[in-house]
């Protein structure tokens, strides 16, 4: 185009951001379409999904923004938050991000971009950062075993009631205790779970637990106003009633406190949240679960365990995994897939940067400053609740409009009872000003209180208000990592070695068939840390977020606009609680219209793990339908079930585009057969990546369904979370989904509990997925699909001369994701999915998810940012590696020995006086030329996976190890 024929107009509507979102350019676009035999995007979704779905037009969510336009918007829309300093308290603190943390760990691609662990060869960076917070968590609790992350404080106390299930003795009991002392919203969580598990539950005091015969009970230790009491008695009280006793615990109290561990409690549990992550209006954070080695099979979320390489180093993976929901489907002992793997990163990285003496000194300003706050008031006869805190007190106050007024001008939140009370709770942001301000919002102004002359007087005298039995006397983060990198250089280096071990999305495409690693665009994440999001508090009077719910209430348009919902529930913060969710709206709406007894929940063969255990989790009893030889749902098989089952159907889980890559043409004759039965249809978003824009799950039939924000909507992936699940509900739904019992929602009944500890869910990552749906426009959202979807078919295409293409739909088409069988291949060679899977690694690429929906299998899913030039690398890599297979079939290379088995290479391997292999150290490191360009090198062989479940050992490792 010459300049002088374009007008302005042209200029600025030529919209660069889906261009730079969508990898391949219209060259290559027209390239690959010709080799599908295809001349257009649009021909290209006639051809490959069934008509009854399609719909003629991409859904109107508006025009597409410029990236510079949007940031702005936001930023205006965030203007109108009213940023006030919260001592809320209740589970949720302002906190200091160590600033070479947030920069380089929070707003480094190297670390939110990466995948789940799953390839631990090329992960160990974040395994070890894991195994740091794993650490921290049995140092602090003083437990045997920590697993790398739960969702929230809430949801954790929900795994503690399902532990406390499995393991306890007392089988007759189906009740559950919890310490009316706790957070209300990590109550009203608990008793969301004991209702799927069909448990009753009492709330009530800590101290009257033990006159009920209860199988498992949660208390509170420093309690929701503050106050800190020794649990030891009544938790050996209870154990004697065979009574399995949970405690739930501030993260930074337990710096000063005596371990819950060491006074005898079965479980450990809390948000790390004020170890340096943001409050983020909810979320996200991680929570910490600890317990004991003899409930070791039966602690919720992932562990990552030490175990050896090939070489005989030391090498982290994911260990007990034969628990996981992938495993155990509805005898899993979670859900829990997804979970926060950054945040329990930054956390680990906080400790790690702070060190014991530093944490100690931090933990010890907020109680000092705790201690002058309330002997100030004392001293001007204030009545304080509690005779004992760490950071919070509760006190009356007398003329609570005055102070109320006197907090609302110096823009400072208190925790409010409806009452006479106030609670107020400090943190590591607090300063000697701010306890002045404190003083005067309480008392008024002229109190005359300072803040030295008390200071001296308690130092004078010391401390009482942590209970003397109480006071922590053993020593803390003794391992060398929390010793070692104090000074800022020591730090950043620290932080950059772990990362340079993991393979991210800025090396290399990561094609993890059902995880859709899409672009996670720079100006997307930016907002994350705005503070306007960071700092401030989930429980804040509503009218002091109205900026940010505004940015939630356009997101749920968005998205009720996508999927044709009419409604929408952003609690859930994974996929898997998503799942949960739903299905529990669908079992509280069956009870309402008298249909409560129907509990059978349809799932086919093909499901992912998380499905059954969902079911499980909300009381439902699980049948599994048959899945044809062409990957769909077994029509037949699946009428049969329904009709033979009609009086208790409650549900069908049926994810679309389908597990096997493939758009199923009888979805709605199969939604149609479930309704017709008196069941609910569940659909399992997390392929959306196939339907935004193109069709709607809820037009198809569905009644509920999640979407994975962080797999479709740009949310990077973490290297294991955080995500965002919100299901979009019909109307009929709507009554029943998850409310708040602090933040009291509009839409779901008053009565109905939470789901998640924050209202709507994790709310600092939700510019992600707004702004992505904004900068790409309804034009833009619908040809991100089809791109992927011609990704997926070239990808397909280019590799079935290689691999066989295990499942195709309509015209031999793939969906987003296409699954290749290995099985065949290993039949006649001895090489498996899981060598292919390493092998990989040394063309600098992360393999596709292995092994799901069907064994002996790769399941590829490229997504649209990719380019054509990057496929072919990958197509490159995948051809090469046939050949190698091949050279192993024939006979040319041994079978144990050859470049297959033995991958991944390390730079130990290729620098080995010794090399005893068939093969050259060029074809080991450099098997194709391009690699060269710039090789990632995995920092340990292939890991042992028996090993390290044979010598569990989750803790870190001891010193000499590191010394390699
Ligand atoms: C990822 C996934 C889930 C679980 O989502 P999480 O966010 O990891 O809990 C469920 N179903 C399918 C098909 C998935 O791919």
């Amino acid at each position: 185009m010459t300049a002088e024929h374009v007008s302005l107009k042209d200029l600025e509507n030529k919209n660069e951001f889906i261009r730079r979102h969508i990898g391949p350019g219209e060259q290559e676009t027209a390239e690959m379409l010709a080799e599908l035999g295809l001349g257009s995007l649009e021909e290209l979704l006639d051809n490959t999904i069934p008509g009854s779905i399609l719909q003629a037009e991409p859904p109107a969510v508006g025009e597409a923004h410029t990236e510079a336009e949007t940031l702005v918007y936001l930023k205006d829309m965030l203007a109108k938050n009213k940023m006030y300093r919260s001592f809320i308290g209740m589970g949720y603190h302002d906190t200091l991000t160590p600033t070479v943390i947030l920069r380089n760990v929070f707003e480094n691609p190297g670390w939110y971009t990466a995948y789940t662990p799953y390839q631990p060869e090329i992960a160990q960076g974040r395994l070890e950062a894991l195994v740091n917070f794993q650490q921290l968590t049995m140092d602090l609790t003083g437990l045997d075993l920590a697993s790398a992350s739960l969702l929230d404080e809430g949801t954790a106390a929900g795994e503690a009631l399902g532990l406390a299930r499995r393991v306890s003795k007392n089988k007759n009991s189906n009740l559950f205790y919890i310490d009316e002392n706790c957070h209300p919203q990590t109550i009203d969580v608990v008793k969301t779970r004991a209702k799927g598990f069909d448990v009753d539950v009492i709330v009530g005091p800590a101290t009257e637990a033990v006159n009920h015969d209860s199988f498992g009970a949660l208390i509170a230790y420093s309690d929701t106003y503050g106050q800190i009491r020794n649990p030891q008695s009544l938790i050996a009280e209870l154990q004697g009633q065979k009574c399995i006793v949970s405690v739930v615990a501030d993260i930074m109290s337990l710096i000063l406190l005596k371990s819950p561990g060491s006074l005898g409690a079965d479980a450990v549990l809390g948000s790390a949240q004020r170890f340096g992550v943001p409050m983020g209006y909810g979320g996200p954070h991680a929570a910490f679960f600890a317990t004991s080695e003899k409930h070791k099979r039966s602690l919720p979320g992932r562990v990552i365990g030490v175990s050896i390489d090939q070489r005989g180093n030391k090498g982290y993976r994911l260990a007990m995994q034969t628990r996981e929901q992938h495993i155990r489907r509805e005898k899993a002992t979670s859900n829990i897939c997804t979970a926060q793997v950054l945040l329990a990163n930054m956390a680990s990285f906080y400790a790690v940067y702070h060190g014991p003496e530093g944490l100690k000194n931090i933990a010890s300003r907020i109680h000092r400053l705790t201690d002058i706050l309330a002997a100030g008031l004392k001293n001007k006869g204030a009545t304080l609740q509690n005779d004992t805190w760490f950071d919070t007190i509760t006190l009356q106050v007398k003329d609570k409009s005055a102070m109320l007024a006197r907090a609302d001008a110096r823009k400072v939140n208190l925790r409010i009872f409806d009452d006479n009370r106030v609670s107020i709770s400090l943190d590591e942001c607090t300063t000697r000003d701010d306890i002045v301000c404190l003083w005067d919002i309480v008392l008024g102004e002229g109190h005359g209180l300072n803040v030295d002359t008390l200071d001296s007087q308690i130092t004078a005298k010391g401390s009482a208000s942590i209970p003397a039995e109480l006071v922590r006397d053993d020593a803390i983060l003794t391992h060398p990592v929390f010793n070692s990198y104090h000074s800022e250089t020591e730090m950043l280096r620290y932080i950059k070695r772990l990362e340079d071990r993991d393979l991210a999305l800025n090396h290399s495409m990561i094609p993890l068939g059902s995880c859709t690693m899409k672009l996670n665009a720079t100006t997307e994440m930016l907002p994350v840390t705005w503070p306007e999001l960071g700092r401030m508090h989930p429980f804040v009077p509503v009218s002091q977020s109205e900026g940010t719910r505004q940015m939630i209430r356009e997101l749920e348009d968005y998205l009720k606009i996508i999927t044709g919902f009419d409604a929408v529930s952003m609690q859930p913060n994974s996929g898997a609680q998503g799942e949960y969710a739903g299905l529990m709206a669908i079992r509280n709406y069956l009870e309402s219209i008298g249909e409560g007894h129907r509990n059978v929940c349809l799932i086919p063969a093909s499901a992912h793990g998380t499905n059954p255990a969902s079911a499980a989790m909300a009381g439902m009893k699980v049948v599994v339908t048959a899945c044809d030889e062409n990957g769909n749902v077994d029509v037949a098989d699946l009428k049969q079930k329904a009709e033979d089952m009609k009086d208790q159907l409650a549900a069908l889980m049926i994810t679309y585009p389908s597990t096997h890559g493939v758009y199923e043409e009888g979805i709605r004759e199969i939604c149609d057969i479930i309704h017709a039965n008196g069941g609910q249809v569940y659909m399992d978003g997390a392929n959306m990546n196939g339907q935004v824009g193109v069709s709607k799950p809820a037009e198809i039939g569905a009644d509920v369904s999640h979407w994975n924000l962080h797999k479709t909507l740009c949310i990077p992936h973490g290297g294991g979370g955080p995500g965002m699940g919100p299901i979009g509900i019909k109307q009929h739904l709507v009554p029943f989904v998850a409310n708040h019992s602090v933040i009291k929602l509009d839409g779901p009944n008053p009565e109905s509990t939470a789901i998640s500890a924050a209202p709507w869910g994790s709310v600092s990552i939700l510019p992600i997925p707004w702004a992505y749906i904004r900068m790409m426009g309804s034009d833009g959202i619908r040809k991100s699909t089809a791109v992927a979807l011609m990704n997926a078919n070239y990808l397909a295409k280019k590799l079935a001369e290689y691999y066989p293409v295990l499942y195709t739909g309509r015209n031999g088409r793939v969906a987003h994701e296409c699954i290749i069988d290995i099985r065949p291949l290993k039949a006649a060679s001895g090489i498996t999915e899981e060598d292919i899977a390493k092998r990989l690694m040394d063309f600098g690429f992360h393999a596709p998810t292995m092994s799901f929906p069907v064994a002996g299998t790769l399941m590829i899913e490229p997504t649209e940012s990719e380019s054509k030039a990057e496929l072919d690398r990958f197509i490159e890599a995948m051809v090469q590696i046939r050949h190698e297979v091949a050279r192993v079939e024939n006979g040319e290379l041994d079978a144990e020995n050859n470049m297959l088995v033995r991958a991944p290479h390390t730079l130990a391997d290729i620098l080995d006086n010794e090399w005893d292999r068939p093969y050259t150290r060029e074809e080991a490191a450099y098997p194709v030329p391009s690699v060269a360009r710039s090789k990632f090198w995995p920092s340990v062989n292939r890991v042992d996976n028996v090993y390290g479940d044979r010598h569990l050992m989750c803790s870190c490792p001891p010193v000499e190890s590191y010394q390699d």
